[in-house]
């Protein structure tokens, strides 16, 4: 019964942490939507199924940052899971003015 502390409490406390650090990437793995987690295949358009370069150069801050890209064909900008990405209100209030 040696160490009978660190296996049977630090050890599983330890792990139990790691996986609610980690919660978030798990579950956009698992959804193939979010910010989070990595995506390991190649993605296509969502508009016309033009699929995205591998080595691709990001066209703004957000894709940057999260991934994603802009279809060369048709201009159509997807996250990094192939996601349409919609223009949010405020951006769009930005651009009329
Ligand atoms: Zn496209």
């Amino acid at each position: 019964m040696k160490h009978f502390f660190l296996y049977a409490i630090l050890a599983p406390l330890a792990l139990a942490s790691i996986v609610a650090m980690s919660w978030p990437i798990i579950v956009s793995i698992f959804r193939r939507e979010g910010v989070w987690g990595i995506n390991a295949w190649r993605t296509k358009c969502p508009e016309c199924g033009h699929p995205f370069p591998i080595i691709r150069w990001p066209a703004n801050e957000r894709q940057a940052l999260w991934g994603g890209g802009t279809c060369a064909r048709c201009g159509t900008e997807a996250d990094k899971w192939g996601n349409r990405i919609l223009k949010q209100p405020v951006e769009a209030d930005s651009e009329s003015t």
